[in-house]
C-alpha cells in the first residue's frame, strides 16, 4: 500500500478522525454527511458495519457509556442467549468457534466489542437524543441531543436517520394497588444482578416469560424462596430436544412443513419432555408458539431448569394481584401471602414516541413500526427503523442489510 492509500484506509478506521470527517459546523448545528443511527446496541452496530462494508461512514449517538448496555448494565448476572450463537451473530462476523452454542452476557458482550473493533465503529456515548424531526425546508433531519453536563446540547442535521433504540428502551412497570405501602423491595428485572441479594426471603416474580422464569430459577439457586405469578397463558418449551435446539429444528422443519404442523410437533415434543405444564399453573393459549409468535410477537419460554423447580415445589405458582399490603400480596383468587420483596418481570417498552417526532411510521400507541415485519425496516424521507422486528438479533440483521443496501442505492 503506498503511503497515501495508507494515510487514507487509517483514516477511514479511525473512528475519531471518521466522525470529526462526518460532520462539520454550518449556521449552528453539525451538518453530518452520512447518516446518524440513533444507540449502540446489537442493532446499531450491525448498521454502522453494513454501511462500512459498503464504503459509507455513519454517527452513533448512545445515551450510556457504552455499547450494548442492555447487556452491558441491565441484565441479570446468568443470562445466555436464549437461542443459538448461530442465530445471533450479526452481519459479516460470527461467534469465535469456541465459544459455547449457547454464549453467557460476557462472551455475547465480548463478540460484540469485537464486532465493534473489527469494523472501526466507535459511538458517541452519554448523547440522549432528546428530538429528532424532519425539517421540509432543508430536506434533512434535525436531531438534538443531550450530553451529560448541565445543557450540553447539540443538533445534527442529517439525511438519513436511522432508528436503533431497541424494543427494549425503557422498562415496563405496572400499577398496582398499594405499592408504596408494601415495605419491602420491588425492583424491575432491569435491577436485577443476582440472587445473592434475596438470600433467605420470600420473593415475588411478576411475570412469566423467559427473564421471570429464569430469575425465579436464579433465586432458588440463591436459597431464596421465589413464587411466580402466572396471569396469562404460556408456552413453555424444552430449550433442546434430542440434543438441537429447538428455535434450530423449528427453523428447519418450517422449510418443509406448515406452521400449524411443525407447531403440532413442537407441543408433542414438549409434552413427552415437560409433562403437562397445565397441571403446574402453566396452561398453554390456544394458538400454537410459533403461529403465536407470529399473530402478536409473543415468545415461547424456553426452560432452562425452572419447570423442574415447580414441579418439585421450590417455586410457587400464583394467579394475578389485586393489591399489595404492607409485606404481604393479595391475588386475584383471594389468597393472601407473606413476601419479602418483590421482582417485576414485566418486560420492556419501546421509547421513541417519546424523542421521534413523526407520524407516519412509528406507532404512537407502542413505538414500533406500524408496518410488520418484513416492511418495518423503511419509512418516509431517510428514515429507518433496525431491530423492531420481534425477532431478536436475526430480525436486526436482516434488517440491517436492509438499510445499507437502500442507503447505499440512494
Ligand atoms: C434479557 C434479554 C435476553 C435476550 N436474549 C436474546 C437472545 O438470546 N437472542 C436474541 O436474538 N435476542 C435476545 N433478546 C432480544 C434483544 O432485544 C436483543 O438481544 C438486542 O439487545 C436488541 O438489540 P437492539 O440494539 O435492537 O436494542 P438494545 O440492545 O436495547 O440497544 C438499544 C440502544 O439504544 C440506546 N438508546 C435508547 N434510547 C436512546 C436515545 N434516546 N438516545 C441515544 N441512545 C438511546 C440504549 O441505551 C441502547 O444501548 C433478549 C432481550 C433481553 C431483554
Amino acid at each position: 500500500m503506498d503511503s497515501s492509500r495508507e494515510i487514507e484506509w487509517k483514516q477511514l478506521h479511525d473512528p475519531l478522525h471518521a466522525n470529526r470527517r462526518m460532520s462539520r459546523r454550518f449556521g449552528g448545528c453539525e451538518e453530518v454527511s452520512g447518516p446518524i443511527i440513533v444507540g449502540a446496541g446489537p442493532s446499531g452496530l450491525a448498521v454502522a458495519a453494513c454501511l462500512k462494508e459498503r464504503g459509507i461512514g455513519s454517527i452513533i449517538l448512545e445515551r450510556s457509556d457504552c455499547i450494548a448496555s442492555l447487556w452491558q448494565r441491565k441484565t441479570y448476572g446468568r443470562l445466555r442467549l436464549h437461542l443459538p450463537k448461530q442465530f445471533c451473530e450479526l452481519p459479516m462476523m460470527g461467534f469465535p468457534p469456541a465459544s459455547p452454542t449457547y454464549p453467557d452476557k460476557r462472551e455475547f458482550v465480548e463478540y460484540l466489542e469485537d464486532y465493534a473493533k473489527r469494523f472501526g465503529i466507535r459511538p458517541q456515548f452519554n448523547e440522549t437524543v432528546a428530538a429528532a424531526e424532519y425539517d421540509g425546508e432543508i430536506g434533512q433531519w434535525r436531531v438534538r441531543s443531550m450530553g451529560p453536563k448541565e445543557g450540553e446540547k447539540t443538533e445534527y442535521v442529517c439525511q438519513w436517520l436511522v432508528v436503533a433504540t431497541g424494543e427494549n428502551a425503557e422498562p415496563l412497570v405496572p400499577e398496582i394497588e398499594g405499592m408504596e405501602g408494601f415495605g419491602g423491595p420491588i425492583k424491575h428485572t432491569s435491577m436485577y444482578s443476582s440472587g445473592e441479594e434475596f438470600r433467605g426471603k420470600r420473593v415475588l416474580v411478576v411475570g412469566c416469560g423467559n427473564s421471570g422464569m429464569e430469575v425465579c430459577l436464579d433465586l432458588c439457586n440463591h436459597n431464596a424462596m421465589p413464587s411466580l405469578v402466572v396471569r396469562d397463558t404460556v408456552h413453555v418449551l424444552p430449550r433442546d430436544v434430542l440434543g438441537k435446539s429447538t428455535f434450530g429444528l423449528s427453523m428447519w422443519l418450517l422449510k418443509w412443513l406448515p406452521m400449524r404442523l411443525v407447531d403440532q410437533l413442537l407441543l408433542l415434543a414438549a409434552r413427552v419432555m415437560l409433562g403437562d405444564t397445565a397441571r403446574l399453573g402453566l396452561k398453554r393459549p390456544k394458538v400454537g408458539p410459533l403461529e403465536l409468535k407470529n399473530l402478536n410477537g409473543k415468545t415461547p419460554v424456553l426452560d432452562v431448569g425452572t419447570l423442574a423447580k415447580i414441579k418439585s415445589g421450590d417455586i410457587k405458582i400464583y394467579p394475578g394481584i389485586r393489591r399489595l399490603k404492607p409485606h404481604e400480596v393479595e391475588f386475584l383468587d383471594g389468597r393472601t401471602e407473606k413476601f419479602d420483596a418483590i421482582v417485576l418481570a414485566t418486560g420492556y417498552k419501546s421509547n421513541v414516541p417519546t424523542w421521534l417526532k413523526e407520524g407516519s411510521m412509528f406507532s404512537k400507541y407502542d413505538g414500533f413500526p406500524r408496518r410488520a415485519f418484513p416492511n418495518g425496516w423503511k419509512g418516509e424521507c431517510g428514515l429507518y427503523a433496525v431491530g423492531f422486528t420481534r425477532r431478536g438479533l436475526l430480525g436486526a440483521s436482516i434488517d440491517a442489510r436492509r438499510i445499507a443496501e437502500d442507503i447505499k442505492r440512494c
